[in-house]
C-alpha cells in the first residue's frame, strides 16, 4: 500500500469527508500566501468573504463541501494587488472626458466632442483634453463660435495638451461667471470686440482705436482661456453633480478590478466624496477597497477633527495628504542646490515649514497620518526633519512620506530613525528616466529613484504607480521594481539596476507592505487563516518568470471578498 490512500483514508476516518461548508473553494492552483515564511498552499477555503483554510488539494476538497468551486488550471494566486499612491476618483473622472489628443484640426476636434456628448446624453458638462493646435494643418487658435453652435445649451469645456490652455463655449462661461467685465491673476480671459447691435460679426480686437468711436463697443471673451481663467472650471467639474463622480468612481473600479487591484490609496480627496464613497460601499455598487488620503485644507481638517476616523470593511479614513514641492519635469521639485539644467533655480516648497508642522502637530494630535508628497531632495529633508520633530523617534505611527523621489545619502536614515514608510512608484524611474539626469546631474542622479537604497532603511516601501499620472497595471509596476525598465523594454539592462528590488520585495510592496502602509495587515496583504479574501490570479510565476515570459503576464481573474470581480 502507498502513501496516499493510507492518508486519504486517515483523512476520511478523522476529519469526516466534505463536513465543513465553505461559499467558495479555490484549487489546482499555486497559492502564493505572502506570509512571513513565504508558505506556498495548492487550495483554499473561503466563507463569509474570509480565509477559512490553506493547504494541500486533497486536504481542502476533501474536508469541504462548497457552494462554488474554482480550478486555478495550475495558475498562481497572490494576495490582491493594492496600490500604495494613486488618484482613483482623478482616475476616473479623465476618463469621463473626451480624448482629443492625436487630432490633426480643430473640424476633428468638434467632430470627436460631437461624438461623445452623442454617447453620453446624460452628461451635464462636458469637457475635453489633448488638442495641439500644433499638429494641426491649420495652427490658428480655436474659439467657441463652432461650439457655440454645436452646443448652445451644454457647457463644454476642451483644455490643451498641456493643460496650461482651454477653450470654452459660451454656456460654459455663462456657468463660470465669466464675462466681459471678468479679470483674473495668473492668467488670461482672450477677448475680442464686437459692435452691440450688428449682424454679430466679431471685430478685430486690434482695431482697437475704431471701435472705441463706435457708439457702443463691447469686449466678448473668445471662449479662450490660460491657465487661472479655466482651473475654475475644474473646480466646477470636480464638483460635480454626484451622478458626475459616481460614474467616475465606477469607471475607476472597473479598469482596477481588470488590472488586478483589489484595494487603492487615493493620495487626496475630500469630505464629500469621501461621504459619497461610503454611500457607495454600503449601497454595493463600490466593493474596492479604499484607503482616502484627506487632502490638506482647512474644512477637511475642521470635519474630521470633529468626526474622527473612519473604519469600515472597504474603506479607511486616517491619513492626510499634504504636498511638499512639485514635480521634477517642470522643475517644481524643491532641490538643496539648483537644477543642473536650469543654474537660478531651486523649485520650491508649496507651503512654509510652519504649516508642514502644524499639520503634523494636527495629525500627532487626532492620531491621523501623515503623507507628504516630496520630490526633490530639500523637500524630503524638510519633511522628515517636521516628522521627526513631532514623532520624537521610532514609533507605530506609520507617517510616510509620498515618492522620496530624489532623498540625499544621508538624509536616508531619518527614515528608520523615525519609522517613516518611503511610499514610492516604480514607474516613475523608468518614465522619468530619460531627462532625470539633465534636472539633477551625474552626482544627485544617485540620490534618486533609489527604491532598494529606501527599502533598506526601514525594511519596507509603500508600491504605488500614481495613476493617472503613470498607468494603472500594478504588473508593470513589478516589472519597473525588477526589471528597472519602462513597458517597452526602455532602457535596455534596466535604469540604474542596483535599485532594483527582489522580486519577493516587489510582491510584497505590492501586498502585506501597502496593508502595513494603511494599517490593515490583519486583515488585507497576505493569505492566511482569517483574513480576507482578496486575491489576483495571474497566469505566470512571478517570482521565476524570465523577463520575457513576465512582459507576457497577465492577470486572468479578480477576486475580493470572495467574490469574483473581474475575469478576463
Ligand atoms: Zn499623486
Amino acid at each position: 500500500m502507498n502513501k496516499t490512500p493510507l492518508a486519504l483514508l486517515f483523512l476520511l476516518t478523522a476529519c469526516g469527508y466534505r463536513d465543513r461548508e465553505a461559499d467558495l473553494v479555490v484549487h489546482n492552483a499555486v497559492i502564493h500566501s505572502m506570509d512571513e515564511m513565504g508558505t506556498v498552499h495548492q487550495a483554499m477555503a473561503i466563507k463569509d468573504g474570509r480565509i477559512l483554510e490553506l493547504g494541500p488539494e486533497h486536504q481542502i476538497r476533501n474536508r469541504y463541501s462548497t457552494k462554488e468551486t474554482f480550478d486555478a488550471g495550475g495558475q498562481h494566486v497572490y494576495p490582491g494587488f493594492i496600490d500604495g499612491h494613486c488618484h482613483f476618483l482623478g482616475y476616473g473622472l479623465n476618463k469621463q472626458k473626451v480624448d482629443l489628443s492625436g487630432t490633426t484640426s480643430w473640424a476633428e476636434v468638434l467632430e470627436r466632442t460631437k461624438a461623445f456628448a452623442e454617447a453620453h446624453p446624460e452628461k451635464t458638462w462636458i469637457m475635453g483634453r489633448g488638442w495641439d493646435q500644433n499638429d494641426w494643418t491649420v495652427k490658428d487658435m480655436p474659439d467657441r463660435d463652432e461650439l457655440d453652435q454645436l452646443f448652445p445649451d451644454k457647457p463644454v469645456l476642451l483644455q490643451r495638451v498641456d493643460g496650461h490652455m482651454a477653450v470654452a463655449n459660451a454656456v460654459a462661461l455663462r456657468h463660470a461667471g465669466i464675462n466681459s467685465g471678468s479679470k483674473v491673476s495668473g492668467g488670461q480671459i482672450v477677448g475680442r470686440f464686437t459692435t452691440p447691435d450688428g449682424d454679430g460679426s466679431w471685430m478685430d480686437p486690434n482695431a482697437l482705436k475704431e471701435v472705441i468711436h463706435m457708439r457702443y463697443p463691447m469686449w466678448e471673451p473668445t471662449g479662450l482661456l490660460v491657465d487661472n481663467a479655466f482651473n475654475v472650471f475644474q473646480a466646477i467639474f470636480d464638483e460635480a453633480d454626484d451622478a458626475t463622480k459616481r460614474e467616475g468612481l465606477l469607471t475607476a473600479q472597473r479598469d482596477c478590478f481588470a488590472a488586478g487591484l483589489t484595494g487603492v490609496h487615493d493620495a487626496g480627496l475630500d469630505t464629500g466624496t469621501i461621504a459619497l464613497i461610503q454611500r457607495m460601499h454600503e449601497a454595493g455598487e463600490l466593493k474596492i477597497r479604499v484607503y482616502a488620503m484627506v487632502s490638506d485644507a482647512p474644512e477637511n481638517l475642521a470635519h474630521f477633527a470633529k468626526r474622527g476616523a473612519i473604519q469600515t470593511d472597504r474603506l479607511t479614513v486616517r491619513s492626510v495628504k499634504v504636498y511638499g514641492d512639485g514635480a521634477l519635469g517642470s522643475r517644481g521639485a524643491c532641490l538643496k542646490e539648483p537644477y543642473s539644467d536650469q543654474p537660478d533655480s531651486h523649485g520650491a516648497l508649496l507651503a512654509s515649514r510652519d504649516h508642514f508642522m502644524e499639520v503634523a502637530r494636527w495629525c500627532d494630535a487626532h492620531g491621523f497620518q501623515m503623507n507628504t508628497h516630496c520630490i526633490g531632495d530639500s523637500a524630503n529633508k524638510v519633511l522628515l526633519d517636521v516628522y521627526g520633530e513631532v514623532l520624537g523617534g521610532t514609533n507605530d505611527k506609520r507617517w510616510r512620506i509620498e515618492h522620496a523621489q530624489v532623498v540625499s545619502a544621508p538624509d536616508r536614515a531619518l527614515f528608520a530613525r523615525y519609522s517613516i514608510i518611503p511610499s514610492v512608484q516604480p514607474t516613475h524611474a523608468t518614465s522619468d528616466g530619460p531627462w532625470a539626469l539633465d534636472r539633477l546631474g551625474p552626482d544627485r542622479i544617485n540620490d534618486a529613484y533609489a527604491y532598494e537604497e529606501l527599502r533598506h532603511t526601514l525594511g519596507l516601501l509603500a508600491l504605488g504607480t500614481d495613476f493617472p499620472v503613470e498607468g494603472i497595471d500594478p504588473l508593470q509596476t513589478f516589472r519597473s521594481a525588477v526589471l528597472r525598465q519602462s513597458a517597452d523594454g526602455w532602457p535596455e539592462g534596466g535604469y540604474h539596476p542596483e535599485n532594483a528590488l527582489t522580486r519577493t520585495d516587489a510582491l510584497r510592496g505590492m501586498t502585506i507592505w501597502n496593508a502595513i502602509a494603511s494599517f490593515s495587515e490583519k486583515e488585507l496583504g497576505s493569505l492566511e487563516k482569517a483574513k480576507r479574501a482578496d486575491f489576483t490570479v495571474v497566469n505566470s510565476d512571478l517570482e521565476k518568470a524570465s523577463p520575457e515570459q513576465l512582459r507576457l503576464a497577465k492577470v486572468t481573474s479578480t477576486w475580493l471578498n470572495g467574490e469574483r470581480v473581474f475575469k478576463q
